[in-house]
């Protein structure tokens, strides 16, 4: 039998907010444990919440980047639980009337564009973090609680089941992330917690409509755990399919050490945590001039960045898809046009070298030691000839190990591309008589020896020599 998953994620994103969001303590992430704390945060008795207006102005800029409809009012909730990094034994939060509903997403997956929908976005509190003493909370004897994290802005942002596969699942939360740091809202770094993804899994026979028995999937903090997890709980529900047994709706936590998903705890449904309306803050309402100012300040989002880079610049789709993943990289891409209007050549560098070394450092394009006007002065120099290509893969590592320009490094370091025909003619005379055999071979029809002879001359010339003309040279005296 074919099977399809049914997969759903709700993501929380940490919003870049100064202060928490029901009081004035500071967000900032590393502080000495349970320095940003007062009496509202910590839920000391009679201490009363008053709500961040910056967080309900990012929640909105993220219901309106997903197309949803803004509420006019919203409520905050109260979701009872009791864990230790939770004082308050709630959890401020919006269920029934959450900020922004019956939006969309749109994502690049497969080469195609799907929408995801998404359900909604709303508002809720972050809890604290315990530390335990040692790595796991099975095996410590003792346990602190740090409630620095415990009322930093959240968003939920709640998918409709309209996922079908693990990668897409990766494809969608990489544009959710994407979406969150072109608003400037979230860093959406999965590594670091401050975005994170449960998900909601399930499979059916192809053709059915009925969705399947579902778990819950917990514990995924990064991109790749994500697509793992899902990969392999949907061939666990499979097998347990084919084999006759029942599932049961459960959490499971990815265990990234042995790549498996392992049951956690039965699913709790939402009647177990009595929401009700928090009696200590008024219904949010929002002003529709409010909402449409947010909508006019809403910077050009990655999709559409995308098509306007296709149809402005026309590159390919897939280069265009790399060069807007982040918004300070498109920029630094766009800023590199200017310099030097070959928008292919410049793709080609910024995908290729530049974000190769990069990477390899583990650097970000806003640390790139080769500036949009650096590559754009090498890359004259290739355009009028000076050097070549081959020798401007050695200028742009000297260029990115130094941040000294193009020019420069090709004057000190003698790197100015041979295109005198006489220098090259008697390079070529001196290889091909140094190696008679192989002259004889290649003209018996072992035609691989040319590439042999191209490098033998350009390590002559240590590189320098204009590879055009060195072809040309060579079928002549080779007699091609
Ligand atoms: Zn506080």
């Amino acid at each position: 039998m074919e099977y399809e998953a049914i997969i759903g994620l709700e993501v929380h994103a940490q919003l870049l907010t100064a202060s928490k969001i029901f009081c004035s303590c500071a967000t900032a992430f590393g502080g000495k444990p349970n320095s940003h704390t007062c009496p509202v945060c910590t839920g000391l008795p009679g201490s009363l919440p008053a709500m961040n207006r910056k967080a309900v102005e990012f929640a909105i800029r993220m219901g309106l980047a997903t197309h949803c409809t803004i509420a006019r009012q919203s409520l905050f909730a109260r979701k009872n639980y009791f864990y230790p990094d939770l004082p308050k034994g709630y959890q401020i939060s919006q269920y029934e009337m959450p900020l922004a509903e019956n939006g969309y997403v749109e994502i690049l997956t497969d080469g195609e564009t799907r929408r995801i929908g998404i359900i909604r976005v709303h508002m809720e509190e972050d809890a604290g973090k315990l530390v335990h003493e040692e790595e796991s909370m099975e095996t410590s004897q003792v346990s602190f609680v740090d409630f620095n994290r415990t009322g930093v802005p959240l968003i939920e942002i709640v998918s409709a089941p309209d996922i079908r596969t693990a990668q897409e699942a990766g494809d969608y939360l990489r544009t959710l992330s994407s979406i969150l740091q072109y608003l400037e809202i979230c860093d959406g770094k999965m590594e670091e917690g401050s975005l994170r993804c449960d998900a909601n899994v399930s499979i059916r026979p192809r053709g059915e409509e009925a969705f399947g028995i579902r778990t819950e999937l917990k514990n995924m903090n990064s991109f790749r755990h994500v697509e793992k997890a899902l990969h392999y709980e949907i061939e666990r529900q499979i097998e347990l399919s084919e084999a006759g047994e029942t599932m049961v709706q459960e959490s499971r936590l990815w265990d990234p050490d042995r790549s498996m998903t392992v049951a956690m705890r039965g699913k709790e449904e939402a009647h177990d945590y009595r929401y009700f309306p928090d009696p200590d803050l008024v219904p949010l309402v929002i002003d529709v001039a409010w909402v449409e100012e947010a909508r006019e300040s809403l910077p050009e989002l990655p999709m559409e960045k995308r098509r306007r880079f296709v149809r402005q610049y026309q590159i390919p789709e897939y280069d265009a898809e790399v060069l807007t993943s982040s918004r300070a990289l498109a920029d630094y891409y766009e800023a590199c046009v200017r310099e030097f209007p070959e928008p292919k050549t410049v793709s080609n560098w910024v995908m290729g070298e530049l974000l190769g070394a990069l990477h390899s450092d583990g650097k970000g394009i806003t640390d790139s030691p080769v500036t949009p006007g650096l590559l754009g002065g090498m890359l004259r120099l290739v355009e009028d000839g000076t050097i070549s290509g081959k020798i401007a893969k050695t200028v742009f590592e000297e260029m990115y190990r130094t941040g000294k320009d193009a020019p420069r490094i090709v004057k000190e370091k003698g790197l100015v591309q041979v295109t005198d025909q006489g220098v090259i003619e008697e390079t070529v005379g001196r290889i091909l008589e140094a190696n008679p055999d192989l002259v004889e071979a290649y003209r018996k029809g072992r035609e691989k020896l040319f590439g042999f002879f191209v490098g033998q001359v350009m390590k002559e010339t240590r590189g320098k020599a204009n590879p055009q003309l060195v072809n040309e040279l060579l079928k002549k005296r080779l007699g091609k």
